[in-house]
C-alpha cells in the first residue's frame, strides 16, 4: 500500500485536465470538458472530463474513473506504473519499499533481455555464419547503413544458439519464455523460436526492444514469424518503424505489408513508413497513427489479400478522421520493387498522386463489372450505390454520383433515388450495430448488473447514487449519515461495494476522493462511481436532501406490496426477511 501522505501529495500536484489533455483535444463546457473518447471510436464527442471531482466518464462506452485510471487503460500500465507515471511528472519520488513491483521487475528484464538478443543477432549477422543472411538482404538491395540503422540481425539454423547465449548472460529459461524468445520444449527445457530467420527488432516510442520479427531464409515453416504478446508487447498495439516515422518531416504517413517493404521505403529516402506487426490493422494502431498524421497513403500489395486489407483500413480510418489515400503501384508489386526499379524520385512522384480512397473503390467495382452490357452496368450501379451510401459526407456523395452517371450514361435522378432508399437502410442497421458495439468495456458488462436493479427498483438505486454522491462531495456529513444507514442496506451490489469502499475511508478519518479510492476499487466500480458523479443530479446535494434519499432505502423492505415481495428474488427475499426480524426486536 502506498502510504496515506504520498497520495494526497500526488492528488495535490495532479491536475486530471492536464493529464488528459496530452492524449485528447479537450473542448471547455461550462465547469468540465469534452473530447472523442480515446476508448472507443466516435465522431460526437461523449468523453467528458469533471475538473471538481477529478473524474472522466465516457457517455458512448462507460469507460471512467480517476487521472490513475486513464493512464493505466491510455498507456496500458499497472497501477503502479501508473501512479509512477503520475509521480514523475509532478517530480515527486514515489516511495521505496511501498509496493510490490513485481511485474515492473518482469518487464524491465525482458527489455534488457531483448536487448541483449537483439545484439547477439546483429553480431550473428556480421559474423562468418551471417554470409547466408547478408547475402540475401544484400540481394534485396540493402545497403549496411540499413542494417545498422535498423539493427536488424540473424538467428541461425540452431536450437540454442539465443538460449545459451543469454544463459551466458544471465537470464533464466523463464524470463525467456516471458519474452517470448524460447519455446517450452516437449520433453524438458526450451528452445530458440527464431531459427533461420533474418530478424528485425521492433523498437518502441522510449527506444526499447519490445520484440522481434522474423523472415524465412528457408521454405520451410511460415514466411514470417512474429513475437507473441509478452508483458511489454502488444502486437496489435505497436506498429513497425513508429519509432523513426513519428519524427518525420514529411506530412503523411505510409503503412506497408511489411518490414521488408519498410525497410526499403526508408532507404529510398522516406522516413514516413511503418507496418503493422503480421496482422491486419487494428483500431488501436489506427488511432496510434491518428496521433501523429492526418493523412494515411496505403501501400499494400496488389494482389487479392493485399487489396482485402486495403479495403479492410480504410473503413477502420474512416472511424479515426484519418484521410486515406490509396498508393497504386503501376508495373511493380510492391514499393520495394517499384523503387529499385525506378528510384526515389518516381515514388515521391507516386505519392503525390496517389488517389483517395473512393477512387480506388470506384476503380475496383469498374474492373469487377463489365459496364459495356446493360446487366453489367446494373450489377455495377448496385454496389456502387452501396459504396456511396458508406460515405459520410453529402458532397463527397453527390461528385462520385454525377461523375459515374456521366460517364455510364445513366439517368442520375434514377440513381440519386436509389442512393436515398440505401442511406435510409444502412442508416437503420448502423443504429442496431451501434447499441451493440457501444459495449466493449467490461465496465459497460458490468454495470449490466446494476442497469438490471435500476430496471426492477429505480427509485431505490437512484437513492443510493444519490447518497454515495453527497458522501464523496460532502465527506464531513459522515458522522451522521454513518448512524442512519449501513451498507447491507443499499439494493444494487455494485453500489453496495462502492459505499463499503467509501465508508470504509470515512470512517479512519481518510479522504474518500477518486484517486484514493482508486488502489482500492476495482476498475469496473471505479466507472460506476464516475459514472454516478457524472449524472446531472449528483451535483448538488444538500444534506436535507440526503436524509430523504436515506429514508428512500430505509423504506425498501418495509414498503412492500404482496405482490412486489411475490416478485423478489431469493437474495432480496433473504434480507427482507432479515430486515423485518431485525426490526422486529
Ligand atoms: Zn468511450
Amino acid at each position: 500500500m502506498l502510504p496515506e501522505s504520498f497520495l494526497n501529495e500526488l492528488k495535490y500536484n495532479t491536475d486530471i485536465e492536464q493529464v488528459i489533455g496530452r492524449y485528447v483535444q479537450l473542448r471547455r463546457r461550462g465547469k468540465n470538458l469534452t473530447g472523442l473518447c480515446p476508448f472507443h471510436s466516435e465522431k460526437t464527442p461523449s468523453f467528458t472530463v469533471y475538473p471538481d471531482t477529478q473524474s472522466f466518464y465516457c457517455f458512448g462506452c462507460g469507460a471512467g474513473g480517476d487521472a490513475i485510471t486513464f493512464m493505466k487503460k491510455i498507456e496500458n500500465l499497472d497501477y503502479m506504473e501508473a501512479v509512477r507515471a503520475l509521480a514523475e511528472r509532478a517530480g515527486m519520488a514515489v516511495p521505496e519499499g511501498a509496493v510490490d513491483d513485481g511485474s515492473r521487475r518482469m518487464k524491465a528484464r525482458i527489455l534488457e533481455l531483448n536487448r541483449a538478443a537483439a545484439r547477439h543477432f546483429h553480431q550473428n549477422l556480421m559474423s562468418d555464419m551471417g554470409r547466408g543472411a547478408r547475402k540475401y538482404l544484400v540481394d534485396r538491395g540493402l545497403t549496411k547503413a540499413t542494417v545498422i540503422r535498423f539493427g536488424i540481425g540473424y538467428a541461425p539454423e540452431s536450437w540454442d544458439d539465443l538460449r545459451n547465449h543469454l544463459r551466458e548472460k544471465g537470464f533464466t529459461d523463464e524470463e525467456m519464455t516471458a519474452a517470448a524468445l524460447v519455446n517450452p520444449g516437449r520433453k524438458s527445457g526450451c528452445y530458440d523460436a527464431f531459427r533461420n530467420r533474418v530478424i528485425f527488432p521492433i523498437i518502441d516510442l522510449r527506444g526499447g526492444v519490445i520484440a522481434f520479427g522474423g523472415r524465412n531464409l528457408s521454405d520451410q515453416g511460415p514466411k514470417y514469424l512474429n513475437s507473441g504478446d509478452t508483458p511489454v508487447f502488444k502486437k496489435s498495439r505497436n506498429l513497425f518503424a513508429l519509432n523513426f516515422a513519428k519524427d518525420t518531416k514529411r506530412p503523411e504517413l505510409i503503412l506497408c505489408e511489411g518490414y521488408m517493404d519498410v525497410v526499403s521505403v526508408h532507404q529510398g529516402g522516406f522516413d514516413n513508413a511503418v507496418a503493422t506487426l503480421g496482422t491486419a490493422l487494428t483500431p488501436e494502431q489506427a488511432r496510434l497513427i491518428s496521433n501523429y498524421t492526418d493523412t494515411v497513403v496505403l501501400s499494400y500489395d496488389s494482389d487479392g489479400p493485399g487489396q482485402t486489407a486495403t479495403r479492410r483500413a480504410i473503413s477502420i480510418f474512416e472511424e479515426t478522421g484519418v484521410k486515406v489515400r490509396v498508393l497504386s503501384i503501376p508495373d511493380a508489386k510492391d514499393p520495394d520493387e517499384f523503387l529499385k526499379k525506378f528510384g526515389p524520385e518516381r515514388f515521391a512522384l507516386l505519392l503525390e498522386g496517389s488517389s483517395g480512397a473512393m477512387d480506388f473503390e470506384v476503380e475496383k467495382l469498374r474492373k469487377k463489372y463489365d459496364t459495356d452490357t446493360p446487366e453489367g452496368r446494373v450489377s455495377f450501379l448496385q454496389d456502387f450505390v452501396r459504396l456511396l451510401a458508406g460515405l459520410s459526407s453529402p458532397i463527397q456523395r453527390e461528385v462520385y454520383l454525377s461523375k459515374v452517371c456521366r460517364e455510364l450514361e445513366v439517368d442520375k435522378q434514377a440513381v440519386s433515388n436509389q442512393l436515398e432508399s440505401a442511406i435510409r437502410r444502412r442508416k437503420a442497421g448502423q443504429d442496431k450495430r451501434d447499441a451493440r458495439e457501444l459495449r466493449p468495456f467490461t465496465a459497460r458488462q458490468a454495470s449490466a448488473r446494476t442497469d438490471l436493479e435500476k430496471q426492477k427498483y429505480p427509485r431505490f438505486v437512484l437513492a443510493e447514487e444519490r447518497l454515495i454522491a453527497y458522501l464523496i462531495r460532502s465527506p464531513g456529513a459522515w458522522d451522521w449519515v454513518s448512524q442512519e444507514v449501513s451498507p447491507e442496506q443499499f439494493i444494487s451490489p455494485r453500489d453496495r461495494e462502492i459505499y463499503e469502499a467509501v465508508a470504509g475511508r470515512l470512517s479512519q478519518g481518510l479522504t474518500a476522493d477518486m484517486m484514493s479510492l482508486s488502489g482500492e476499487l476495482t476498475e469496473e466500480n471505479l466507472a460506476r462511481l464516475s459514472e454516478i458523479l457524472a449524472s446531472p443530479g449528483c451535483g448538488n446535494i444538500s444534506a436535507r436532501e440526503a436524509e430523504d434519499y436515506i429514508g428512500t432505502l430505509k423504506s425498501f423492505y418495509t414498503q412492500k406490496t404482496s405482490e412486489e415481495v411475490g416478485n423478489m428474488e431469493a437474495e432480496d427475499f433473504g434480507r427482507y426477511i432479515a430486515s423485518i426480524a431485525a426490526k422486529k426486536k
